[in-house]
């Protein structure tokens, strides 16, 4: 006979492996339902909620705000949901132990990797992604040892995503402008110093074609010390860019476009910084010996049918000097021991979020939810359908899923204490969410992160001591 899960005698025992948006939309869609469940939330940093916390951009607080959300979807079953930080799934526990505590495991643990340009020169010291910048300024602890080449004037970042135009915004900004974000005072500190003139956010394609969004764009003309030069040139459009700009669904295109042209009329001159939106410069090296000294683009015009159009060089090169180079093409996910993987797209492979293995069948318990499962796009809000969809299939098999040997919520506690490994629960992260908040407000922002783990222990060894 088949356990049935969900009941008051037998709760459904939940796993979610990454506790960033698309864990927590999760952990939201099984709540709404009427049964009986219980959700231990793993995260390996001992904070949670993910890119809202160490990928959104610090001067994008209204974004952050969504964490309210997420805390009430921690709080709406207090016995029901744990936040279980600073555990490494592989490493502290693996895969198959946690199939001894949980019915069913959703990996929702994002692209922590990224995309290669495969540039020669791409190795060169002062060559970086994006993401080890966004990482340092937000403070996530993984990236606090980078010490940027911010002595350089020039700056050139490949791609012309979100990401690329956070990482110039960044740069772009004073620290007055900084000074109300929640940006780490070690990463103001060195944008403060920071020699910084030219920022080139470097497009092979053309205005059609930009990754980033309008409200992104916009926020580039609206700079306190910067200056934003779209050429003018580059927004004249042909037959396939124009069918391009009208025919795709979305109004992306055709917003940004209405963007660019505001900016290319504004002023070119008269403050101390400049951002410049490249099009139609296709990088093919990165030059120097020791270190990055330049990026060599070839400039290209685009031929072919609409949507099919390609990159040809027009025989024009165009070199940035620069010494300091993002590339900011994507991120891609990792792989986790234990878990089926698709190397090639860096997704866990699955269909509609159920799991499944090198033959395509699929792993009976196994889900997976947001980045990882669907590859690094869309907004914050677009992982709410994407977890919903992964539920709604847990759900469907919920006759059939196989009842876990050990139902305890206190085993996995247990075997992660044998093991030397000090967790850090919900209540916990409120002690130093309160903490980071005094601390930030006292120098007026939002808050001051934690960077590391330690600094993370010792302020909640210092509130147990307190309260003595
Ligand atoms: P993205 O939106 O996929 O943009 C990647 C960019 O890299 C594109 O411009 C692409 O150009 C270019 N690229 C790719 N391969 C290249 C190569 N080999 N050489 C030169 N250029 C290359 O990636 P992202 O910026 O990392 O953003 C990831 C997701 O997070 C997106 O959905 C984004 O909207 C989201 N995000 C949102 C926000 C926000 O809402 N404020 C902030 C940050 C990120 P092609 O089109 O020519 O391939």
């Amino acid at each position: 006979m088949t356990t049935q899960l969900g009941t008051e005698s037998r709760p459904l025992r939940v796993a979610i492996v990454g506790a960033g948006p698309s864990g927590f939309y999760a952990a939201d869609a099984l709540f709404r339902s009427p049964l009986i469940i219980h959700v231990d939330a793993f995260d390996k940093l001992a904070t949670p909620y993910g890119l809202l916390r160490g990928g959104v951009a610090p001067d994008h607080q209204k974004m952050k705000s969504v964490s309210s959300y997420y805390d009430r979807v921690a709080t709406k079953f207090p016995d029901r949901f744990r936040f279980i930080g600073n555990v490494e799934i592989g490493k502290d526990i693996t895969v198959d132990e946690l199939r001894n505590y949980y019915d069913a495991v959703v990996f929702s643990y994002g692209s922590s990797s990224d995309q290669k340009t495969g540039l020669k020169g791409e190795e060169l010291p002062g060559v970086y992604s994006a993401r080890e910048f966004v990482g340092w300024y937000n403070g996530h602890p993984d990236y606090q040892h980078f010490e940027f080449e911010l002595n350089q004037e020039v700056v050139a970042i490949i791609g012309q995503g979100n990401v690329a135009i956070d990482v110039a915004r960044i740069l772009a900004k004073t620290p007055h402008e900084l000074s109300t974000s929640d940006i780490t005072q070690k990463a103001l500190d060195a944008l403060s110093k920071s020699k910084v003139k030219e920022i080139h956010i470097i497009g092979r394609r053309g205005p059609v074609q930009s990754a980033f969004t309008e409200l992104e764009a916009k926020e580039l003309g609206e700079l306190e010390d910067a200056n934003i030069v779209v050429y003018e040139n580059d927004l004249v459009l042909d037959g396939a860019n124009r069918r391009e700009m009208e025919e795709v669904e979305s109004n992306k295109a055709r917003k940004n476009y209405a963007v660019l042209q505001e900016l290319a009329k504004m002023p070119k001159e008269g403050k101390s910084k400049k951002v410049f939106i490249q099009y139609f410069k296709y990088p093919k090296e990165i030059t120097g010996t020791t270190h990055a000294e330049s990026l060599k683009m070839d400039v290209v015009r685009l031929e072919g049918e609409a949507f099919k159009q390609k990159a040809i060089p027009t025989g024009e090169e165009l070199t940035i000097p620069s010494g300091l180079i993002f590339r900011s093409i994507g991120y891609k996910g990792i792989s986790s021991p234990g878990v089926p993987f698709d190397t090639k797209r860096g997704v866990i492979p699955n269909q509609k979020g159920r799991v499944t293995d090198e033959n395509g069948h699929v792993v009976s318990g196994f889900y997976t939810a947001g980045w990882i499962k669907r590859g690094p796009s869309g907004v914050l809000g677009s992982n709410k359908p994407c977890s919903t969809e992964t539920i709604d299939c847990l759900f469907e098999d919920l006759p059939s899923l196989q009842a876990c040997p050990t139902p305890s919520s206190d085993a996995v506690y247990d075997l992660l204490k044998s093991r030397g490994v000090r967790t850090v629960s919900f209540q916990d992260w409120k002690q130093i969410d309160s903490r980071e908040t005094e601390i930030g407000k006292a120098k007026g922002k939002p808050r001051e992160k934690f960077t590391t783990s330690e600094e993370i222990f010792q302020t909640l060894d210092s509130v147990v001591e307190k309260g003595k």
